[in-house]
């Protein structure tokens, strides 16, 4: 059943690059193999040509991390109350 690529899905797959690898693909920290195999899979995959530009667009901001922060349950029982009380 394998071998049919009429739809490629919008997801990475085995084949894929890890972002790390594509990092240092931007930064041309990969051996020269290594970036022509990622510039030749980037030609064939739409998911990692857009993680490469996403990659370009955040690189200045690497270190924040994207998660927000969890809130505790009972600050977040508290503010759900204040907001609730807010609005009722
Ligand atoms: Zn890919």
């Amino acid at each position: 059943m394998k071998g049919s690529k009429k739809t490629i899905p919008f997801r990475k797959t085995a084949a894929c690059p890890s972002s790390k690898t594509l990092l240092y693909f931007r930064t041309e920290k990969l051996s020269l193999e290594i970036s022509t195999l990622v510039q030749y899979h980037l030609k064939s995959c739409e998911f990692c040509q857009a993680e490469v530009m996403l990659l370009a667009h955040h690189q200045r901001k690497q270190k924040h991390d994207l998660k927000t922060p969890e809130l505790p349950m009972n600050l977040r029982i508290l503010a759900e109350s204040i907001l609730c009380h807010g609005t009722g």
